[in-house]
């Protein structure tokens, strides 16, 4: 099948493209070919060139300095960075232009747009996601850090964990708990605190590829002011879930970065002359057809945000299915390797979490990439968690007993 494109979304590739050959050095490979301090300059540069052009968030409404773009012309936009391996703009910032942007546009008051997006979209602020605790993951209802107003502001008790970057962030978004007395998706508010204040403290936790991507944030009588509240209080659980729509959708516009990971997989399969293997084979052809259907569950969801119509519950799908996916190529991959991805050695990706387009990995390389893919089915929501909602709202099947958070993802139409 070869999909078409209208005329527009057809126009709006020739600006893309003449925009990537104009803003992008002179022999670009991408940034895995770029050497440690030069990535760091270069990802700050590319930033800079994407806001000055509108094309760091370009979902969002012009009024608000965003791109102002179709779903149709951000799919556009998606293939043509990744086929000249340009780092997309929710490289650069998750938390802030690809989490807490989209919420507000939805749900945040006309203050707290007008304040909050442009800080986001020039990089004068960045943001963590304040959700998980230890007792609190995919039950995330029954979170207990509280927050109380006194004196005009929330005074903010309990403790996050597993909260990417808040060492690089200075605002983060946070569920409390406002209302103990209410039922457990009920009494909670989406609060904006600031984290430069000496009532928070952030803890490093290490990961398994041995770096600091994620913390522990402990909240001693923390404050921010009263205004600073999304949705009313004691109403931030659908808020919460509007955020967690958006992040399961990320994934749609994976199709080229996954394509072009299997090729250099297959590349490397011919190489070691595996590629007659029947085996390996059989689960490259595996690998092929879940990255094709990966690519029109994603043009069938920028059709219906096209036409105006919610991504629907099928955006689980795409969540199970591009993260359970990456986790089986790259297990492929390192069984193609064999014994040399026990020794791992050279060139390392730049971001391990997603492929570096066009990369020449090393076995380093291939086995960060390994490591990175294993906990995308886990964060935004576990693959089981998925399955019930692909369980019971695209298959329809009987409800399963349940509390907290699922129930109330169900119930606002994950
Ligand atoms: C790399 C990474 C980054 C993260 N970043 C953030 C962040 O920035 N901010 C933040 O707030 N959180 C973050 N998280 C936390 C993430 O949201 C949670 O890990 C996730 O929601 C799962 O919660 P948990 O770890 O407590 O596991 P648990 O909820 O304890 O789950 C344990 C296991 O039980 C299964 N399970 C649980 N309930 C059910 C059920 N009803 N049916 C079937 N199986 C079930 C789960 O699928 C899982 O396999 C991050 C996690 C990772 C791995």
């Amino acid at each position: 099948v070869k999909p078409v494109y209208s005329a527009e979304a057809e126009a709006y590739r020739a600006v893309i493209k003449a925009f990537l050959k104009e803003n992008l050095p002179a022999g670009w490979r991408g940034m895995w070919a770029l050497k440690g301090d030069e990535r760091a300059e270069f990802a700050d540069t590319w930033r800079a060139k994407l806001y000055e052009n509108r094309l760091i968030a370009p979902a969002w409404p012009v009024k608000y300095g965003g791109g102002g773009l179709s779903p149709v012309e951000r799919l556009v936009l998606a293939e043509e960075f990744t086929k000249v391996a340009a780092p997309p703009s929710l490289e650069v910032d998750m938390g802030g232009i690809g989490l807490l942007g989209p919420t507000l546009l939805t749900r945040g008051t006309e203050e707290q747009k007008t304040y909050f997006l442009p800080r986001i979209l020039s990089g004068q602020d960045r943001w963590a996601q304040g959700y998980s605790e230890p007792e609190a993951g995919s039950d995330l209802a029954s979170l207990r850090t509280r927050a109380e107003l006194v004196d005009g502001s929330w005074v903010i008790n309990g403790q996050k964990v597993w909260t990417s970057l808040a060492h690089r962030a200075n605002w983060i978004f946070v569920l409390c708990r406002t209302d103990p007395s209410a039922s457990q998706h009920r009494g909670i508010s989406f609060l904006l605190v600031p984290l430069d204040q000496p009532g928070i403290s952030i803890r490093p936790l290490i990961n398994i590829v041995g770096t600091h991507e994620f913390n522990e944030v402990f909240f001693t009588d923390a404050r921010t002011e009263a205004k600073m509240i999304v949705g009313q209080p004691n109403e931030g659980w659908s808020v919460a879930n509007s955020l967690l729509g958006v992040e399961r959708l990320s994934g749609a516009t994976m199709y080229g970065v996954y394509k072009d990971e299997l090729d250099r997989i297959i590349a490397m399969a011919k190489e070691r002359r595996l590629s007659s293997d029947p085996i390996i084979r059989q689960r490259l052809a595996w690998s092929y057809s879940k990255v094709e259907i990966l690519r029109y569950l994603g043009m069938k969801v920028a059709t219906r945000l096209a036409a105006d119509m919610p991504a629907g519950p099928e955006s689980a799908v795409i969540k199970v299915l591009h993260t359970e996916y990456r986790k089986r190529v790259l297990d492929l991959a390192i069984d193609i390797m064999g014994l040399d991805a026990t020794t791992p050695a050279g060139h390392r990706p730049y971001y391990p979490i997603l492929s570096d387009v066009g990369a020449a990995y090393s076995s380093a390389g291939w086995v960060d990439m390994y490591l990175g893919a294993q906990p995308a089915s886990i964060y935004a929501g576990t693959s089981e968690v998925h399955r019930n909602i692909i369980g019971e709202r695209v298959l329809g099947l009987p409800r399963e007993p349940r509390s907290g958070w699922q129930r109330a993802q169900l119930s606002v139409g994950a």
